[in-house]
């Protein structure tokens, strides 16, 4: 765009509000009709405009007067025209410009510029001098938070003073003139210098603006101050105006009203006068009407009358549970010494047995019998004293213990309270919850139990506290402070009558059926017992009966059925496929396989025990199985004595060094009170080193000791329920034991041969489909030798062997 003169000519671009500095890239918006032709026509040729800067922004026909005498050279990287005939344009500012004279074209106005030249300028102050701008510029964008700081980086990495100069500039907050101002100036170093000067001056300001904004930041907290502080004097004037009807008023008028211990009422007053002193609003006072709720929700002497009638606690009791009757019994003889003695005192019952057997809901019965109210809280999983006991009210949050909770539930001072899942009570470094529990249990001193929350003696004499649990395995202490009522489980006769008698009205209320709508025969109800349950309980069952009442009743109401009559056919089609096996045996007798019995926390298992003998050495025994401790151990006492004895029970000890011997207990992890595994371990490991098969149906228990006697065991009723559950007909008993046969019902009798044995011998005799043959019969260390004992087995046959 030069002319024929050498003159160097461009097409202006007047700008408003900006001063583009060389290389400084910027988004133009362009109206201005000859604007966008001085644009256009441009953008036909080399694309470069000059970029003035009018001298009055709001000039909107700016006449060569109103423009500056200096701008830049505009390279125009990108151009895009708007619907409404306007233009955008990315701009990047070239070399500055001296305008000589101003011309106008035919449709826009045109400048002869002169290339204003400072590159010649290099020295070493210029390097020192554009090193103090950086560190100021830096300074300053810290200061400045509109500025981003990656601007330091980019304008730190320009290494020319003259490029570093214009794009600080270009940063700065400054306004137009100003800037323009320094386009202007030619000279580099005259440039950083003033640039120096503006930013000194600005960081100035911005320190003062800081300073202003503290002060008012200090002076509005000031305020809020006075505010809530006025706030303070008007609420204590209106807490002390006369018939001010408010909720201190009525807090007042609760205190005074609510049957609370003298302590209690002492302590309440107190902390009400504290909270008058406090602003309403603060967070103290929320605490200290938090605590104030708690002292008054709490029952202190507010009871209801106990019934005493014993013979109505027996109807209740033997309306709502199906049989339990030593169970019954026992509790019956319990209230008849409270009624006696007027007092709670005395140990506390704890119904131990599996789940479903009806422990919470004789809690509840015992409850209705007696007229107490009936709460209940759950031990499980309870690991920290203070979920006992409760926080201290210094803990944010802090709350009472599970006892003050449960009495505020109950709302009188003589519920009762049932202590679930008691042996599920954790331990650890927060404390001992069960040494807080002694104490709420202990009735010599729970009428002053005190809970950290509420910080007041407690009087928890009137309680009757009655404890659940699955298993025995609790602390000494615990055990020692209450009374164990066993609750096993129940036969399938005792099942049927429960869902019979009970389950059945109970469910079908609640799925909403009528009476005449729903029945189901003695037989389906069997059918889903044996092939749907699997357990000492009722739950399970009760659920499955909840299930088929649901089912029926969606099968009336969708089709044109008026009664659901269920037929085991209907049972399984209502409740799928079957969960369980019930009464199948192995169908052949094995080698190495035994029948054992366990007793877990859900009631009596039958346990399979599995034995091979393969090459190896010494007859070493290894197993598998995920088995706890005690099992271990029973299997290596078993090891021993088979060794010991080897001979006598038909084992070549000199075959054994070739050897090795592998028991696996499949579901060995099944948690089980105490041993009582050895006499089947004995028994899978002599038939897997005699190759003498076991009877499949005969299941035992009892543990062996190294003499080879068989030492007695627990659960013998859960255990032969789940042996009848089985399919088993013969089981061996510890002798021991036999006394126990007495509690166990009939039916149960009936349904097994019961053997009782108290010698290994005697249980391989009878459990072996063969006699093992001694390998030597004058082994001295054993008095009794096998076939010696075998021999009495068969002679005495009728005799050791109970039937009934
Ligand atoms: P647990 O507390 O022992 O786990 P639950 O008290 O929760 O068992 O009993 C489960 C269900 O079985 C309850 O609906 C209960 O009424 C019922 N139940 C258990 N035993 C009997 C029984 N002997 N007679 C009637 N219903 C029973």
């Amino acid at each position: 765009m030069f002319d024929s003169t050498e003159e160097k000519v461009l097409p202006v671009l007047p700008l408003r509000d900006i001063v583009v500095f060389p290389a400084m890239i910027v988004p133009l918006f362009v109206g201005r009709k000859k604007s966008v032709k001085a644009l256009e026509y441009v953008m036909n040729g080399d694309k470069q405009i000059l970029l003035v800067t009018q001298k009055t922004t709001s000039e909107n026909e700016p006449t060569t007067e109103d423009l500056h005498s200096v701008g830049v050279v505009g390279n125009i990287l990108q151009m895009l025209k708007l619907p409404d005939g306007t233009v955008k344009v990315l701009v990047e500012g070239g070399q500055r410009q001296q305008i000589s004279k101003f011309r106008e074209a035919n449709e826009f106005t045109e400048a002869v510029i002169e290339d204003i030249d400072d590159s010649s300028e290099q020295n070493e102050d210029l390097e020192i001098l554009s090193r103090t701008v950086m560190g100021q510029f830096e300074q300053y964008v810290k200061l400045n938070k509109k500025i981003p700081p990656e601007v330091i980086v980019s304008v730190n990495q320009i290494g020319e003073p003259a490029k570093m100069a214009d794009t600080i500039a270009s940063h700065l907050a400054i306004n137009l003139e100003e800037k323009q101002k320094l386009l202007e100036i030619s000279s580099t170093s005259e440039r950083l210098e003033q640039i120096f000067e503006l930013i000194e001056k600005e960081i100035g300001s911005l320190n003062i603006e800081q300073k202003v904004r503290s002060r008012v930041k200090k002076q509005m907290e000031k305020t809020q101050r006075d505010y809530y502080l006025n706030e303070k004097a008007i609420q204590k004037e209106l807490n002390e105006g006369e018939g001010n009807f408010d909720e201190l008023a009525e807090l007042e008028d609760k205190i005074e009203k609510t049957k609370l211990s003298k302590e209690a009422k002492e302590k309440a007053e107190g902390e009400l006068k504290k909270l008058r002193q406090m602003s309403p609003m603060s967070a103290e006072a929320t605490v200290v009407r938090n605590y104030l709720d708690w002292i008054l929700s709490v029952p202190w002497k507010k009871r209801t009358r106990v019934k005493k009638d014993i013979k109505a606690a027996e109807k209740v009791l033997n309306k709502d549970h199906y049989g339990l009757e030593k169970v019954k019994e026992r509790i019956l003889e319990y209230l008849a010494v409270q009624q006696r003695t007027n007092k709670v005192k005395g140990p506390i019952l704890c119904l131990v047995g599996p789940p479903g057997v009806g422990k919470t809901s004789l809690g509840q019965s015992i409850a209705k019998a007696t007229g107490r109210n009936f709460v209940r809280i759950s031990l499980g999983g309870v690991r920290d004293e203070s979920e006992i006991r409760g926080h201290r009210r210094t803990y944010i949050g802090a709350m009472p213990g599970k006892i003050i909770q449960g009495m505020k539930k109950a709302g009188t001072s003589n519920p009762l309270f049932l202590l679930d899942e008691i042996e599920k009570l954790g331990q650890d470094y927060r404390g001992d919850p069960s040494a807080a529990l002694l104490e709420v249990l202990d009735p010599e001193q729970n009428d002053t139990f005190n809970d950290h929350y509420m910080e007041l003696d407690y009087d928890l004499s009137d309680v009757m506290f009655i404890c659940t649990a699955n298993s025995l395995d609790m602390p000494q202490p615990l055990l020692d402070r209450m009374e164990i009522i066993r609750i096993s489980g129940y036969t399938e006769d005792e099942k049927l009558q429960i869902v019979k008698r009970h389950l059945l009205k109970k469910q079908r209320k609640l799925a909403g059926l009528k009476t005449k709508e729903f029945s189901i025969s003695d037989f389906s109800i069997r059918h889903l017992i044996r092939y749907y349950t699997r357990e000492a309980g009722v739950r399970n069952l009760e659920r499955e009966i909840a299930n088929l009442c649901r089912k029926a009743l969606k099968d009336i109401l969708m089709t044109a059925k008026s009664a659901v009559k269920l037929s085991p056919k209907l049972v399984e089609k209502y409740a799928g496929v079957r969960k369980y096996r019930y009464g199948e045996l192995d169908e052949v007798n094995r080698v190495g396989v035994v029948t054992g019995l366990a007793y877990t926390e859900s009631g009596g298992d039958i346990l399979s025990i599995e034995s091979v003998k393969m090459p190896g050495k010494d007859g070493k025994v290894s197993m598998t199985g995920n088995l706890r401790d005690v099992m271990k151990e029973s299997i290596t006492v078993a090891e021993m004595l088979v060794k010991s004895r080897a001979a006598t029970l038909g084992i070549d000890y000199s075959q054994l060094k070739d050897q090795s011997i592998h028991v696996h207990v499949p579901a060995g992890a099944t948690p089980k009170d105490g041993p009582s595994a050895g006499a089947a371990m004995v028994t899978s490991i002599v038939s897997a080193l005699t190759d003498i098969p076991v009877h499949r149906d005969i299941a035992m228990t009892g543990e062996v000791n190294l003499r080879g006697y068989v030492t007695a065991i627990g659960g013998l009723k859960e255990k032969l329920l789940a042996a009848l559950r089985s399919g088993i007909k013969t089981v061996l008993i510890p002798e021991e034991n036999e006394k126990d046969l007495a509690d166990i019902p009939p039916n149960v009798k009936k349904g097994l041969k019961i053997i009782p044995v108290s010698r290994i011998e005697e249980v391989l005799s009878h459990a072996l489909t063969d006699i093992p043959q001694p390998i030597s019969a004058d082994s001295e260390q054993n008095e009794e030798d096998f076939s010696e004992i075998s021999s009495k087995t068969a002679e005495n046959s009728e005799k050791d062997v109970i039937r009934h």
